[in-house]
């Protein structure tokens, strides 16, 4: 396991050159935000800028995603990633954008979805985000570093490792997961992870409530309670889209994560 800590400097873009156009990605961006409930920044927006610019960059190297047009990513990464931020209000009883600090991990973050959209929305949120693979956090590293972002952890790690070693097990508030493996092999990695009272939030497509049928049993052994599952419209775009909110109310038995691989080979339930 690598952990690296960041408290680099920023380095942001020039906001003036920002390309803010009616029909620019940053123009939908903002539109976006603004119909969950909250306003970017200019210097908010410079990091989504630069964040866009970076991850097609790295991508020729790294194949870090599928999804490179530039309004598809303010789309399809940003905004998907964002749309969680309404929700996790509501579970909090809090309004946007967030102040209080709930301590964040994103399993198989890949090139930071949804953790970073996340901490560039709520700079207070200390993050930590896990990838298994070596290059993603490569990117993440300089990635963050470039972004000036504070408080973000990157360890490259197993999910299911971490959840069994005392310094990240039962550590954290909060913790989300997208595109990384069915939900009932999901859970397993992440309810661990979590704090008494923490939040699961997990992003997930049109299975959702077909995965949740089938997960509702490793739930509840991993001492987890279904917040709820929640459609999400996410803006200009038609796809069905689901969060999950799962709190932890017990904490997970020692039995779990199992080793060797066994929440993927045998999911529970
Ligand atoms: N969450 C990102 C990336 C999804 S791809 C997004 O939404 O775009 C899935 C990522 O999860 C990959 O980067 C892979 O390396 C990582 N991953 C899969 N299983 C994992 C595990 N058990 N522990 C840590 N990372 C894992």
């Amino acid at each position: 396991m690598i952990e690296l800590g960041m408290e680099t400097l920023p380095s942001h873009s020039d906001s003036s050159s920002l390309d803010v156009n009616p029909l620019s990605g940053l123009a939908l961006l903002q539109k976006g935000c603004q119909q969950f409930g909250f306003d970017l920044t200019p210097a908010q927006l410079a990091q989504f800028q630069l964040f866009y610019e970076e991850l097609v960059a790295w991508n020729q190297r790294l194949n870090l995603t599928a999804i490179t047009d530039y309004q598809e990513v303010q789309t399809k990464h940003f905004l998907d990633c964002l749309a969680g931020l309404p929700i996790l209000a509501d579970a909090l009883c809090e309004s946007l954008p967030l102040t209080r600090p709930v301590h964040c991990v994103d399993v198989g973050t890949g090139a930071g979805f949804p953790g970073l959209p996340l901490k560039i929305a709520m700079p207070r949120l200390p993050l930590t985000l896990v990838d298994g693979t070596g290059k993603k956090i490569t990117f993440l590293s300089q990635l963050v570093a470039k972004l000036g972002l504070k408080e973000v952890t990157l360890v490259q790690g197993r999910a299911e490792e971490l959840g069994r070693d005392n310094a990240y097990r039962a550590q954290f508030d909060l913790v989300t997961a997208r595109a990384v493996a069915p939900l009932n092999t999901l859970v397993e990695y992440l309810l661990p992870l979590l704090r008494r009272e923490g939040l699961a939030m997990i992003y997930k497509g049109a299975s959702a409530p077909q995965e949740f049928m089938e997960a509702r049993k490793a739930i509840e052994l991993l001492g987890g309670e279904t917040v709820r599952l929640a459609p999400v419209q996410i803006p200009f775009l038609e796809e069905k889209r689901f969060i999950l909110l799962i709190k932890k109310v017990k904490l997970t038995p020692n039995l779990y994560p199992r080793a060797q691989g066994l929440a993927r080979k045998k999911p529970l339930g």
